[in-house]
């Protein structure tokens, strides 16, 4: 196989102070695989401008004057991590093998993407940066990121323990990617579904180079809500099931006032108040869970995801074409 192209998409929302750093990295990097034959010498660093408000662009495009490794997209508006990512990504795929994203703030080991191309080069379409150590990061990141990821787990949605968007993706997996349609992007729950043979390269998260986390606690909460409700049905369904337990009460209320009115022990027009409370509560409960099953499936519908991803196909090349007929010995039984 001839060496890949490979493109590394770089998302920066206002990061003038990482920017010249992290296109030193990169570039020494670049340099190096395609020094080692890993990677082919087109292999360049895709800079996606989210709507910065300070001088990244104006750096990308300095950088871009004198650095061969540099190229840039500009985005008109601040669209945010995912869809900046998602950008690059179907800007690069057009002309890379594979693709690796990172962030701009150098929290990634850089020496993690050698190993993500020996992985490409072994067949791997999809390779998952893990973090294995996030003592860099705060007690509370760790632990706001720790209980995401159990409540996405315990809610149905497939994602990778400890893996953000540090990845290589092959050309045919955002190929499919891109039949995904989807407006609210959640990218790490959306490449485990499509497939294809994946592995897993663990590194060791670092602090961020310079400047803030441009995600914080409000975002944070917004993209864990925004990757929850894309995924899974199951706080639907939960209004249902309360509505089954409040009629199942309701009835339990009923025996109970009944029972109290027969002994005569209740207030007069007690029993038909808390009867109609626990009723009507545990009714209304269960036609805004039944209406909100509805709702799903038609959320699910207007997705329009693909339904299947097809890996591979076999087909008869013009050449087996001409060897027919073939002999019976060897016809197929
Ligand atoms: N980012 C972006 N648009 C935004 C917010 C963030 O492109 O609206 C980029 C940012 O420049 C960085 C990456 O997304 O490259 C991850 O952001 P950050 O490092 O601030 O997040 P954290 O590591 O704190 O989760
Ligand atoms: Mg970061």
């Amino acid at each position: 196989m001839a060496t890949p192209v490979l493109t590394i998409v770089v998302p920066c929302y206002n990061e003038e102070e990482v920017l010249p750093e992290t296109i030193f990295q990169l570039s020494g990097v670049l340099n190096s695989f395609i020094q080692d034959h890993l990677i082919s010498n087109a292999s360049t660093m895709l800079l996606v401008d989210d709507g910065s408000k300070d001088a990244t662009w104006e750096l990308i495009e300095r950088f871009h004057a004198s650095n061969t490794f540099v190229t840039g997209l500009k985005l008109a508006r601040n669209a945010g991590h995912q869809s900046a990512l998602l950008a690059g990504l179907m800007k690069a795929k057009s002309y890379s093998d594979c693709v690796v994203s990172i962030d701009a703030d150098l929290q990634d080991d850089l020496q993690a993407i050698r190993e993500f191309i020996v992985k490409f080069h072994e067949g791997y379409d999809v390779v998952y940066g893990v973090r294995q150590d996030r003592s860099a990061d705060t007690f509370f990141k760790r632990a706001t990121a720790q209980g995401f990821y159990k409540l996405m787990t315990s809610m149905g949605v497939k994602i990778h323990y400890n893996h953000a968007d540090f990845r290589l993706m092959s050309r045919r997996t955002l190929d499919q990617l891109e039949k995904f349609q989807e407006v609210n992007l959640f990218l790490r729950g959306m490449v485990p579904l499509l497939g294809f043979p994946s592995t897993k390269v663990y590194y060791d998260r670092k602090e961020r180079f310079a400047g803030e986390s441009k995600y914080p606690f409000k975002k944070m909460l917004a993209f864990a809500f925004d990757g929850i409700t894309s995924f899974s049905v199951t706080p639907i369904r939960f209004v249902t099931m309360m509505g089954f337990l409040l009629f199942a009460l309701s009835v339990v209320a009923a025996v109970y006032a009944i029972i109290g009115k027969i002994m005569g022990a209740n207030v007069t027009g007690w029993t038909s108040l808390i009867l109609s409370v626990w009723f009507i509560g545990g009714i209304q409960l269960l036609a805004i869970g039944l209406i909100g099953e509805y709702i799903g499936k038609i959320y699910k519908e207007v997705k329009h995801r693909p339904l299947f991803v097809i890996e591979k196909e076999l087909t008869t090349t013009e050449q087996e074409l001409t060897k027919r007929p073939v002999q019976a010995s060897s016809a197929g039984r």
